[in-house]
């Protein structure tokens, strides 16, 4: 499957871009000088298998505690990159360095700090630290505004300036994003300005998201889309699905993506039918049993449908099947092949089961 070409990068101990696996990332929501709760918070994401957490330093204070939560969690051997998000003070930006694996600005308040930024570049490039150069459609500068209107243009302009200083300073350790609660604009930009970018061999690894989505249904659906639609394009090398909810949340969201994309595997993949008049079974019922049953493997497809009509045509490439053959009778499948059939329903999840596991012992 195509992904776009980019540098690889290293933040912390993981290396992202070009080839390397899609990583997942959040934001803590606690107040930063608030050590206890956003070291809690942080715990709670690793243990979900969040990869990069980004923590908002919004004055000095912020930096001390910053530092604090560093420490606390290299005593408990948790090895998650932290990323200091500093607005408007690129003194505070360079003052987080020596504690931070990468710091995130964003051009549109940072872009009077041209000179501050190259210090911010050199330091980066001794530390050994990234930067993510983060636009966002809701606070480009005054002077964008101004020359290019709230365009995909503008946001290439935003970001530009920046990119420029550290091809001078031969710093790539670089990642870009640029975010909008707007989906079908997030997307537009990305297409418009990588093109831009990746002619000018600017081709820094990029960080997904579509911002202010909300909570429930409909912000895992906005994010869904912005985030999957740029990915099936080969684009994105990091995500983030920001969520009005406790961050924790967001994780399992974002490895569905990345698994309804193909592009990172995390759990079963099940193919499973709405059902209709056809079906025999209380499909529903037995679906959630054999996902909760098959939830600790990863790496094959299952495929639940209710009867053989549509059934086996539209289980596609299943590793395993379960279709309903009749009143009370299931037959089972393995690669498209009918290895048991007018099963007693009853029995049909325990003999599935018990296919699974002696293909894979056998694999
Ligand atoms: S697979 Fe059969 S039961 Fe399921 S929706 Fe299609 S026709 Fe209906």
């Amino acid at each position: 499957m195509f992904r776009r070409h980019t540098h690889i990068i290293s933040v912390g101990h993981l290396q992202i871009g070009n080839d390397c696996p899609i990583r997942i990332q959040s934001m803590t929501n606690t107040p930063t000088q608030d050590i206890a709760a956003t070291l809690q918070q942080i715990r709670r994401l690793y243990e979900a298998q969040c990869e990069i957490v980004r923590i908002a330093v919004p004055n000095f204070r912020a930096i001390e505690a910053f530092r604090s939560i560093k420490s606390a969690l290299q005593n408990d051997k948790i090895y998650i990159p932290l990323v200091a998000d500093v607005h408007f003070s690129p003194s505070i930006a360079i003052a987080c360095l020596p504690f931070a694996d990468k710091i995130r600005i964003n051009p549109g308040n940072f872009h009077n700090y041209y000179d501050t930024f190259k210090t911010l570049i050199r330091s980066a490039k001794k530390e050994g630290k990234a930067i993510r150069i983060g636009v966002n459609r809701g606070s480009l500068s005054k002077s964008i505004l101004e020359q290019y209107d709230n365009t995909s243009e503008g946001v290439y302009q935003s970001a530009l300036p920046f990119l420029e200083i550290a091809q001078e300073e031969d710093f790539y350790n670089i990642i870009l994003s640029f975010k909008s609660s707007d989906v079908n604009q997030m997307i537009d930009d990305h297409r418009y300005i990588l093109r831009k970018l990746d002619t000018r061999g600017l081709n820094f690894p990029i960080h997904l998201g579509v911002t202010e989505v909300g909570n429930d249904t409909y912000g895992r659906i906005k994010s869904a889309i912005g985030i999957g639609s740029l990915l099936l394009e080969g684009i994105g090398d990091t995500i983030r699905v920001s969520l009005t909810e406790d961050p924790v949340h967001e994780i399992s969201v974002a490895y569905d993506i990345l698994q309804a994309c193909n592009k990172r595997i995390n759990h079963v993949e099940y193919i499973a039918c709405p059902s209709c008049g056809r079906t025999q079974f209380n499909i529903e019922h037995i679906f959630n049993e054999i996902k909760e049953k098959t939830a600790h493997l990863r790496g094959i497809k299952i495929a639940v449908m209710g009867c053989l009509v549509n059934g086996i045509g539209e289980m596609g490439d299943a590793d395993f099947g379960y279709i309903g053959a009749g009143p009370g009778r299931v037959n089972l499948y393995h690669k498209n092949r009918c290895i048991k059939t007018n099963i007693l329903e009853e029995n049909a999840v325990a003999e599935l089961l018990h296919l699974i596991e002696i293909s894979l012992s056998i694999k």
